[in-house]
């Protein structure tokens, strides 16, 4: 009779945890990127590291039950600067009492399996190039477009990391020093002018006594006619063009996928970005760069980290 444990090996159930600056989501995932079941609670509500570590051991717990299954290891993906080589929180913005490697350690300890750390953009790169829309990619990008912009780069399915096992923040390249501030301390990077962020505080500053408007609103408006919308999409469009741009001459990327939430808008952004990719890349075959939409949505830093088990066995 086989245990558990056995069970769950040879039906390669792992679990998938997801935490970013608005919610936290775990799943169950099989082996072919297929969630079998998940969970979502505002991240909001866990500042304190040990809270969350409880909460998400239970519900892991309890999805397991549900689904009458063991998992065999757990992978995270998490907004903000994270050492996956020793498994540490180097900076989650506003939450100082996550740093450290107690989110690893505390669910290892309270699951009794193995426990995976990468940065959030780097797992949903994973998961696009395993089981979405990078699938078949030599060369694969994928940029993350939410409230700020996140990046990774898999070359021959290796994620590319530098010093310190840390990967680059590409989403805070410099574009423009006249730009506006941004936390990283550079003025006119990337995510300060082409993030979701960016554009609704480019929108409200054009109109400071108006409404303030998300950038979903935004594009919702732009496609209604109204003018300082268009300018707005308009002008995140080019910047996401521009930073886009420098990827392909970098990278010279097979594969390009978008994703996040100004992304669900592509509609308004693609035309602007595939012309300033045309237009700004002619040392390089750009008309072969295939720009693709994610395919696993919101569900892919979760299925992708899941993947950060197989990523030892490169090293
Ligand atoms: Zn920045």
């Amino acid at each position: 009779m086989s245990t558990n444990q056995e069970i769950a090996e040879e039906a390669h159930i792992h679990g998938g945890l997801d935490i970013g600056g608005t919610k936290i989501a775990l799943g169950l995932v099989d082996s072919s990127g297929h969630v079998l079941a998940e969970r979502y609670f505002p991240t909001a509500d866990y500042p304190v590291l040990k809270d969350a570590v409880q909460r998400i051991s239970v519900e892991f717990s309890e999805l397991c039950t549900q689904s009458n299954c063991q998992i065999t290891s757990l992978g995270i993906g998490c907004t903000g600067q994270m050492d996956p080589e020793k498994g540490e929180v180097l900076n989650l913005e506003y939450f100082p009492d996550w740093r450290g490697p107690g989110l690893v350690q505390g669910l290892s300890q309270n699951l009794g399996i193995p426990v995976w750390l990468a940065n959030d953009a780097e797992t949903a790169a994973l998961g696009e190039w395993a089981f979405g829309a990078g699938q078949g990619a030599r060369s694969f990008v994928m940029v993350t477009v939410g409230t700020g912009i996140g990046v990774a780069v898999l070359q021959d399915g290796r994620l590319w990391r530098g010093v310190g096992g840390c990967h680059p923040e590409i989403g805070h390249h410099l574009l423009d020093p006249s730009g506006p501030e941004c936390f990283c301390g550079l003025h006119g990077c990337w995510e300060s002018l082409a993030g979701g962020i960016a554009m609704e505080a480019w929108a409200q500053s054009q109109n400071p006594q108006g409404s303030h408007f998300t950038a979903r609103e935004l594009c919702a408006l732009a496609g209604q006619g109204d003018p300082l919308a268009q300018q707005a999409v308009e002008r995140t469009a080019h910047y996401l063009g521009l930073g886009l741009s420098n990827l392909v001459t970098i990278f010279t990327p097979n594969v390009i996928c978008l994703a996040g939430g100004l992304i669900e808008s592509a509609a308004h952004f693609l035309p602007s970005i595939q012309k300033e990719i045309n237009q700004g890349c002619k040392l390089v075959p750009s008309q072969q760069v295939d720009l693709r939409l994610t395919r696993l949505g919101s569900r892919a830093v979760m299925v992708g980290a899941t993947l950060l088990p197989t990523l030892r066995s490169q090293r």
